[in-house]
């Protein structure tokens, strides 16, 4: 008989239901601890998910009658949480260090040969897959979950725990096995990810809802841990894997003292932290490399999106021997695969027309899945590039897709080129409005004002989050409100009738490739509009930039609305009036002024007005009246890192309110830089040039009274 698997499993037998509330309670604690651990950890679930919801609700229900008895790591916390109100911050006890990336076999034989010089003996090393997330260090005292931080800056991270708590997969207790003690301490590292179910799933819903669609799993999972609502980030689905050591007091497994990193993370498994189960232990640079060339085919398999090998040095005292750098432990490296590329057949092309006219070829291929997503569409670019890669329509093409950016066709597989194959030629008229199209240099125009297709994108332009900001108006909703008449306009926006909006059906299409029509309904046709009500006053610098007039930018918009009260006495101004403004030169003025006094835009102005959108400028009163006691008049301040209460667009007009010119670039010209965390070149060149650097509390207790 084959030994007891002793396991690394917890004890899963049920215990005896007690009628004491308080004893119930925590026995329910327990019990669905060790559900979730099943189901996660040990891949061996012993209830149902039916069964695991009724006992939840049995304890949500004992919690609410017995508030003492609260606890911040019960299971119901995953579902309860509150939103937050901000983040703070956490110096890390032990650095997290990001890991020098290497892309040759050659480059990770060198670094074993140099790692095997500098220690004078052979050793051996732990290849785990390099899960394509976000870092995070999960602290546990006495077993239980106390703090969750992200990396940050590798020092001082944010405290991000009400958020990692809906984590399903992230344990709130450990539960070591019978006869080992609970650490003290123990700081785990490791990554959360959007698994690619939970990425085209979300994506899915984004679609229904008519919102832009993630493009990348890394950075909506970024994006996510940052949300204030723990509610957002469980709805996303986001999951864990632990890979690595912070700070560790007294870990030891069934009596053996944990000294490597491959006995650390069985250690973690057996407490109920989940890893990978995928890392190797290697004995030889050759193994190593081995283990890395199987699992670059193996990865493309996994639920979750990898993009390389970590290998460390095993054990914990050859990892303190070789020492760290400034930047990154020398006792590990990360192998990152090439981008992935696929062949598959380009089946047409399209000529998309963006909102200033200008006609971009997409590519429409038979569907690949390329690093864990599935690929249809790709961009060409420009018709140039396509003769030049000589790309025919029916040809085999080979696509590649890296990191967050958008499938690229490489090139052509000339030697599967079919007879049939069709060569791609410019379009002459605009596919939208059949006008006739104008080549500039590699890019083609439609030079047609009224041009339909450029109107819906001069109108996702105008109502997205930086110019008017109109929450509901999503891509597909915008286009069923332009398909069914509702809007014509700019100013249509602001006068939709609410019951005609909600019987509108939007269509977008689900995972299998399947059309789905849906009803906009009664909410989202309400929010549109008070939405757009708010809207209205969102002042001129804005509503220039909403606008999309040519030359007329996010930046030059302000700078005409800091110059004019409001739009009536911009529409009396001269050409050479324009031409004083800071950074409009004599043909962007010319220009500028020839469009706001082109007929469309008066038509647009007079609409707007109608509707009773604001044409004032608030920001030029604004920087007339600066406060006299503002210590930012005058001053030429730059914003850098990420600030945590305040977004950068308001922290920038909050400044700019104050008197204050933001500028993008810290020069010897630089008055101020006010860094948050993740600040990198902006605050080094600061510290060089000797410019004072201030960091966002200093600025929020400065502007508190202002
Ligand atoms: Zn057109």
């Amino acid at each position: 008989m084959p030994p007891a698997r002793e396991s690394l499993i917890y004890d899963v037998s049920m215990p005896a239901s007690a009628s004491d509330p308080i004893t119930r309670m925590t026995e329910l604690r327990t019990l669905l601890h060790r559900a979730n651990r099943a189901y996660y950890v040990d891949a061996a679930p012993f209830m149902s998910d039916a069964e695991f919801d009724a006992l939840l609700a049995e304890l949500q229900a004992l919690e609410s009658d017995h508030p003492l008895l609260a606890d911040p790591n019960s299971p119901t916390q995953r579902v309860g949480g509150e939103v937050a109100d901000g983040f703070t911050q956490v110096k890390h006890r032990v650095p997290m260090m990001s890991v020098d990336n290497t892309y040759s076999v050659a480059d990770l034989r060198a670094w074993w040969e140099r790692c095997e010089r500098a220690l004078g003996r052979p050793f051996a090393a732990v290849a785990d897959p390099k899960v394509d997330g976000v870092a995070i260090s999960l602290r546990y005292e006495h077993g239980q979950l106390t703090e969750a931080a992200t990396r940050g800056d590798g020092t001082t991270g944010d405290v991000v725990t009400h958020n990692v708590r809906a984590i399903a997969s992230v344990p709130l207790v450990l539960q070591p096995p019978a006869g080992t003690p609970m650490p003290p301490v123990l700081e785990v590292r490791g990554e959360i990810f959007m698994p690619v179910a939970s990425f085209e799933r979300v994506n899915e819903e984004r679609r229904n809802a008519g919102e832009p669609e993630f493009m990348n799993a890394r950075n909506s999972t970024a994006g996510t841990l940052k949300s204030l609502d723990p509610g957002v980030v469980r709805a996303r689905g986001l999951s864990f894997l632990a890979h690595g050591v912070g700070h560790v007091e007294d870990i030891a497994l069934r009596g053996h003292a944990v000294d490597t990193y491959h006995n650390f993370l069985l250690a973690l498994r057996a407490f109920g932290v989940p890893i990978s189960g995928l890392a190797v232990r290697c004995e030889s640079a050759e193994q190593c490399i081995a283990e890395i060339e199987r699992f670059a085919n193996a990865r493309a398999e996994l639920p979750y999106a990898v993009d390389g090998m970590v290998v460390k040095i095993d054990a914990f005292a050859d990892q303190r021997e070789l020492g760290v750098t400034a930047k990154a432990p020398r006792w590990a490296v990360a192998f990152k695969y090439p981008a992935e590329k696929k062949p598959t057949v380009l089946t047409r092309i399209d000529w998309q027309v963006g909102k200033g006219g200008t006609l971009t070829p997409r590519a429409s291929m038979e569907p690949v899945v390329i690093a864990g997503s599935k690929v249809q569409h790709a961009s060409l670019h420009n018709i140039d590039e396509i003769h030049r890669k000589d790309i025919r329509i029916g040809d085999t093409v080979i696509v590649e897709k890296a990191g967050e950016i958008i499938p690229q066709v490489v090139e052509v597989d000339l030697s599967k080129r079919p007879p049939h194959a069709t060569p791609v030629d410019p379009p002459t008229v605009c596919p939208s409005c059949g006008e006739a199209v104008t080549k500039e240099g590699p890019k083609l125009y439609c030079t047609n004002a009224a041009c339909p297709a450029q109107f819906s994108e001069r109108l996702k332009w105008f109502v997205a989050r930086g110019q008017m900001d109109i929450d509901g108006l999503g891509d597909k909703i915008v286009d069923a409100l332009i398909k069914d008449g509702l809007i014509k306009s700019f100013a249509d926006v602001f006068t939709l009738d609410a019951a005609k909006v909600a019987a509108l059906t939007s269509e977008s299409t689900n995972k299998a490739g399947k059309v789905v029509v849906r009803k906009i309904g009664d909410k989202t046709a309400q929010s549109i509009n008070a939405s757009a009500a708010e809207a209205k006053g969102r002042g001129l610098a804005r509503l220039l930039d909403a606008l999309g007039i040519s030359h007329l930018g996010t930046g030059s918009a302000k700078a005409f609305a800091r110059t004019y009260p409001d739009l009536d006495a911009m529409l009396a101004a001269s050409i050479e009036d324009f031409q004083q403004i800071p950074d409009i030169g004599e043909i962007t003025a010319a220009s500028i002024h020839a469009e706001l006094h082109s007929s469309a835009m008066q038509r647009a102005f007079t609409e707007l007005r109608a509707a009773g959108v604001s044409t004032v400028s608030p920001m030029y009163s604004a920087t007339r009246e600066v406060p006299a006691d503002s210590p930012f008049a005058g001053q030429t301040v730059v914003l850098t890192g990420e600030l945590v209460q305040m977004d950068r667009r308001a922290a920038m007009e909050k400044l700019e309110s104050l008197g204050a010119k933001v500028s993008g670039s810290v020069s010897k010209k630089t008055n101020l830089v006010i860094a948050g965390p993740g600040a990198g070149s902006k605050l080094a060149k600061a510290q060089e040039l000797g410019v004072p650097v201030w960091d966002e509390a200093q600025f929020m207790a400065a502007i508190k009274d202002l």
